[in-house]
């Protein structure tokens, strides 16, 4: 098995994140007087999860650079004094020998700017803010690129039901892949691996399509027309965050749609490099909506990519051919 190490230390790394956001998260549901709309919460969270992956991936991978989300430059201003002590806590709680220097270093480590060449990690210590905020979906995510490939995805989606068909079940999976190796999830709280693999679903109007709860982030509109034309019956299944790539992965949707609702945004590499070895791994195919492979060689963004397209892999080329049509009469 290829990258053995670097799988253990990232499970390890992410799951000790998923304590951490689940721990603040629910001290946000206590707090009653806390508004919603207060992003201090998530900011902790965020801030804290990045602490300890980057803290676990400097002390067993040091030349390995990291291109992650966030930076320690706020919680260095006095304005962010309160929220760096908070952060320094949470931290605390997991890693014990670890002082403020530690803290603010490893989170300023992630700011490599990725590339083509040589090994690197993407990281989104909280994707899917607006999910945590609301007590729906999140996503900690890391990945592995070697020269310009995602090898390894790790997800862990703390709010997820183990199993799709029981919703109000457990809660809190893992998933991981590694290139060439295939797909595996687990809950957080049993180690215990299985495989996992996309539906074997050909006939479009048996599919089911997610995508993202904020219609700011992917066209709902459009995404509704190609439902449409391909025969979809069920509605959209929304939820925030990479979660989409694991419920393409384990067949809970066959079809994932991100479709530009902004011309010219780059997506993220840390929003996509673990979702996308996680599902091409169960099965699945994973494109832009124009049909090209996502380029993750470019730096901090693919730039060369518009919008998502991920499915079963046996539906790529119907969706695609519905999406074309779609994107094309869009004004
Ligand atoms: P989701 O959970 O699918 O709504 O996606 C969350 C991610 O959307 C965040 O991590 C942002 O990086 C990203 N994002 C922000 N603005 C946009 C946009 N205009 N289009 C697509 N993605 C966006
Ligand atoms: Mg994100």
């Amino acid at each position: 098995m290829a990258y053995q190490q670097e799988r253990r230390v990232a499970v390890r790394a992410v799951l000790r994140a998923c304590q951490l956001c689940e721990t603040v998260r629910a001290a946000l549901v206590l707090a009653e007087t806390l508004a919603k709309k207060d992003k201090s919460p998530v900011t902790v969270a965020d801030f804290g999860a990045q602490a300890v992956i980057a803290h676990d991936l400097i002390g067993a991978f040091p030349d390995d650079p990291i291109v992650g989300e966030e930076d320690a430059g706020d919680l260095r201003t006095e304005r962010g004094a309160a929220i760096k002590d908070k952060v320094i806590q949470q931290v605390n709680a997991l890693i014990t020998d670890i002082g403020e220097d530690k803290v603010l270093a490893a989170i300023d480590s992630c700011t490599s700017a990725g590339g083509a060449a040589g090994r690197y990690w993407t990281l989104d210590p909280i994707d899917g803010t607006k999910g945590f905020l609301r007590g729906q979906q999140y996503a900690v995510a890391l990945a592995l690129i070697k020269d310009g490939v995602p090898v390894l995805g790790v997800l862990g989606c703390p709010n997820l039901p183990v199993e799709a068909r029981r919703p109000d079940g457990a809660r809190g999976c893992l998933f991981v892949a590694a290139r060439g190796e295939g797909a595996m999830m687990r809950s957080l709280a049993d180690a215990t691996e299985s495989p996992i693999t996309v539906a074997d679903i050909a006939d479009p109007a048996r599919a089911s399509f997610c995508e993202s709860v904020e219609a700011g982030h992917s066209a709902h509109d459009l995404a509704a027309q190609v439902a449409d034309r391909l025969g979809v019956r069920v509605p959209p299944y929304r939820i925030d965050s990479q979660a989409k790539y694991a419920a393409v992965a384990r067949g809970d949707a066959s079809i994932y749609l991100r479709l530009p609702t902004l011309a010219g945004y780059q997506e993220n590499i840390w929003d996509h490099a673990a979702g996308y070895v996680v599902v091409t791994e169960a099965g699945g195919r994973v494109s832009d909506v124009h049909g090209n492979p996502l380029d993750f060689s470019l730096g901090r963004t693919l730039r060369n990519n518009v919008g998502i397209v991920a499915t079963n892999g046996k539906l790529h080329a119907q969706v695609m051919a519905a999406v074309h049509a779609v994107l094309s009469l869009a004004p």
